[in-house]
């Protein structure tokens, strides 16, 4: 079965209280790619919102010592700031893709404007000499199907999330690390930020402690950690 229709059936069947977090795997704004939810042991991390300094190099350094990779979706405006970060993280091993280039809420925008800010973190990475997956994550995870049509137009695959940490506000990483718990069924998109779209220098101490546990604990019980390229491929859907 498709996770859409997964996501589709519950989405009818949940009260409001679930309708928001359904809503992320929801494909009635278009489709998106979000894991192979319940379906195998892997887990995808993914961190948006970087590069920020010094919390996205203090989570290198969680992800090294766990000898896992993970996905970035990275904010343009960002990379042009710190490249140094950006190379680290390719230097690494991690895979990047494409956050927009100021974090705008893109069903507002026409779509002359939507391809203008997928074009331009694409070219603040190729003007850095980064390369990226073809992977994009809309800000604030809103989309509709005309943003997610610019997008493919560009060659983007649109990537959603089946598991939310609440991470981009202020928190603990108990709390974060318990979302993650309550939340995973095995093959999720795990949605967490090392970075803050306002500014540079967001707190995000608390992702990486999580990140932290998460991976250690769920490394012990025989779960495999993915990157969002690595589970596309081991899957049969049409992505
Ligand atoms: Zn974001």
């Amino acid at each position: 079965m498709l996770p859409y229709i997964i996501g589709g059936a519950a989405l009818g069947a949940a009260g409001f209280a679930g309708y928001h977090s359904l809503a992320w795997r929801s494909q009635l704004y278009g489709e998106t790619f979000i894991g192979t939810p319940g379906r195998d042991k892997r887990l995808a991390l993914t961190y948006d919102d970087g590069p920020n300094d010094p919390h996205t190099l203090h989570l290198l350094d969680v992800l090294a010592k766990h000898e896992v990779k993970a996905t970035f979706f990275l904010i343009g405006k960002f990379v042009q700031e710190r490249p140094d970060i950006v190379q680290r993280v390719i230097a690494e091993g991690h895979v990047i893709g494409n956050h927009t280039t100021t974090h705008p809420r893109l069903p507002l925008l026409s779509a002359a404007n939507v391809r203008a800010e997928l074009e331009g973190c694409a070219s603040a990475l190729r003007d850095a000499g980064f390369t990226h997956e073809k992977i994009f994550r809309p800000p604030f995870g809103l989309r509709r199907p005309a943003t997610l049509r610019v997008a493919r137009e560009l060659g983007y695959t649109p990537v959603m999330w089946t598991v939310t940490c609440w991470d981009w506000k202020k928190t603990t990483a108990d709390r974060v690390a318990q979302h993650a718990r309550r939340q995973i069924t095995g093959g999720d998109v795990i949605l967490m930020h090392d970075g803050g779209f306002k500014e540079m220098g967001a707190d995000r101490a608390h992702t990486v402690i999580a990140s932290d546990r998460i991976i250690g604990e769920y490394k012990q019980r025989g779960f495999e950690f993915v990157t969002v390229p690595g589970m596309m491929a081991g899957q049969s859907q049409n992505f």
